[in-house]
């Protein structure tokens, strides 16, 4: 350390009117009193991706009681908390250049505030200033010497710290974990909280309707979960099984079903979603006709295609309604999952069901799709597998299903025995008639080949656009549909992991197996580790296995070993 504030105003002051290029002089670290600014990366022009830059605190010198810092949960929920008081304070335009990878409603393990043991870091982007290419050097001097320091003087680092929201946030972090723990051994998939706000402001916003009608659970499905900072929550519990969640249209079962989707995350608080709860495995299905699949096993779905096509080792650059269901299914089922989630505004109504009069007109034979209905609990008792539906326009599903909830005006209740009362005068409704052979007693592996995740073009690593795609060399992945991907550092993460899968793939590692290496070893040695090239991110946030293999599965160039 041999820069200080000082030493770095007057370089901006001399370098006022150079080459913009004269900037990557300032890479390297300064001594501001209260903490360590890091210059990492330098822009190489006023257009490229602004430079980064990490402000680094010993704890001890911050108003973080250290306390909030023990065990790695609650430095996620803290360096969560610090991320998002920061994210607010830059959101006020009065800090222009600076900004930071700004955290949706999920609190997730990210990279913009890294909490550890004895120190906190900052990460921060910054446009360093230019007039045409020439370097602004007094305006960057400001960003640098006056916004910075003066941000983080104000925010909760310092003396904006509120300290009992912040032990409030951390309690809560830990409350739902805890809870999210106990749904297996309660025998549960899904969690939904007395008083919880599920629907959002609007279809652009994550962010809660303030006119929402508070969840309240029937009697039946009514839960207590006693938690460890002492606070008892109620709220309708889903068991194990198959659930179907009927209703009119315009009910709030859609809405229901997706907070439970989005329920593999805990929400901040004041979110309206902090006690809905979901099995961490849960995986959204739907249809995503146009998508590429490559090997898929959909056989349990769809077999005897009048072409010949084998369905055991299925691959399509343009799928259809069903078969993209059917293979999303699958892969889910690749990887292990404990809960589906599927909503008929989003499916194939072929893949889900297929009514008596249709059963009579197209013999079994003759029609290469076996419905859902007919597949739901076999996949239930052969996998283990859970399926939460949401069925307004059928009755299909009541004979197979453990659970009917009714939505009424946006308050569920049990309709259980009378949906099977019905069920039962209409044995016809469903052909759960398969003979007792096992349907998923394959466990189909795919194999890729050893550069089948390998860009064409080596210098162009994978990375995350946004939401919705990941480019891996001059190859765009389409994950728009992986509903549960909920952040863009999510996707920057997943294009790093993608690149540690095509290390791991040699030919004859499987791909469920490379991306449980893969997710491991961010287990043991975190997200930074995932980048090799450059200084450390701050726009990463935890993936999951499901999403990860959900991206290679959409590669359309994916090559498996035959
Ligand atoms: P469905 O799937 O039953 O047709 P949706 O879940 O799509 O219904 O909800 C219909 C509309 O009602 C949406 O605009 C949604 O935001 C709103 N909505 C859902 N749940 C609630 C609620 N609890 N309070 C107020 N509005 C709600
Ligand atoms: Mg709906």
């Amino acid at each position: 350390m041999n820069h200080t504030l000082q030493g770095l105003r007057s370089t901006l002051h001399q370098l006022d009117g150079n080459g913009y290029g004269a900037y990557k002089r300032l890479k390297g670290s300064y001594d501001y009193g209260e903490f360590d600014l890091v210059i990492d990366h330098v822009q190489s022009d006023p257009y490229a991706p602004p430079s980064s830059i990490r402000v680094i605190f010993a704890l001890a010198d911050t108003s973080i009681p250290h306390s909030m810092c023990e065990g790695h949960d609650r430095r996620v929920a803290t360096a969560d908390f610090i991320a998002r008081d920061l994210t607010k304070l830059l959101c006020g335009c009065s800090y222009r250049g600076l900004s930071m990878s700004k955290p949706g409603q999920e609190i997730l393990e990210r990279t913009n505030v890294v909490v550890s043991d004895d120190t906190v870091e900052v990460r921060l982007s910054v446009s360093l200033p230019a007039g045409g290419r020439r370097i602004k050097g007094r305006a960057a001097a400001h960003v640098l010497t006056n916004d910075l320091p003066d941000l983080i003087e104000r925010s909760a680092l310092l003396s904006g710290m509120d300290q009992e929201a912040l032990s409030r946030q951390v309690d809560l972090y830990l409350d739902q974990r805890n809870l999210q723990q106990q749904l297996a051994d309660r025998g549960l998939v899904s969690f939904v909280g007395d008083g919880s706000v599920l629907p959002r402001s609007s279809g652009d916003s994550d962010l809660p309707l303030r006119s929402g009608v508070a969840f309240r659970s029937p009697q039946t499905f009514r839960e207590e979960f006693t938690l460890p900072s002492g606070r008892t929550v109620t709220g309708m519990g889903v068991p194990r099984g198959i659930t179907v969640i009927v209703g009119g249209g315009y009910h709030g079962k859609s809405t229901l079903l997706r907070a439970m989707e989005r329920g593999v995350y805990p929400h901040v608080g004041g979110d309206g979603r902090e006690w809905v709860l979901t099995a961490p495995d849960a995986v959204s299905i739907r249809a995503e006709d146009g998508r590429a699949v490559t090997g898929v096993d959909i056989s349990p779905f769809i077999a005897n295609l009048p072409s010949g096509t084998r369905t055991e080792s299925f691959t399509t650059t343009n799928a259809s309604g069903s078969t993209s269901q059917a293979a999303n299914l699958a892969e889910a089922l690749e990887l292990g999952t404990s809960l589906l989630l599927i909503d008929e505004d989003t499916s194939a109504t072929n893949f889900m069901i297929r009514d008596p009069a249709m059963r009579e007109l197209i013999p079994a034979g003759s029609e290469p799709i076996t419905p859902f209905v007919d597949r739901v609990r076999p996949l239930l008792e052969e996998r283990n597998t859970s399926t939460v539906l949401v069925a307004g326009g059928t009755g299909a599903f009541f004979g197979v299903a453990d659970h009917v909830i009714a939505m009424d005006e946006y308050i569920p209740s049990d309709v259980t025995a009378r949906a099977h009362e019905i069920a039962a005068r209409d044995s016809t409704a469903t052909g759960n008639d398969d003979a007792a052979e096992p349907i998923f007693a394959r466990r189909p592996r795919r194999v890729p080949q050893a550069d089948a995740l390998s860009p064409s073009d080596r210098r162009k690593p994978a990375r995350g656009r946004g939401l919705d795609s990941i480019q891996v060399g001059r190859e765009d992945i389409d994950v728009a549909y992986l509903a549960q991907l909920v952040d863009s550092s999510q996707t920057n993460a997943i294009a790093l992991c993608l690149e540690a899968v095509t290390r791991e793939l040699d030919g004859s590692t499987d791909l469920v197996a490379s991306v449980h290496h893969v997710m491991e070893r961010l287990e043991r040695d975190g997200l930074d580790a995932l980048v090799r090239r450059g200084g450390p991110r701050g726009d990463l946030a935890w993936p999951r296995a499901q999403e990860l293999h959900g991206a290679i599965s959409r590669y359309r160039k994916l090559k498996l070993r035959s």
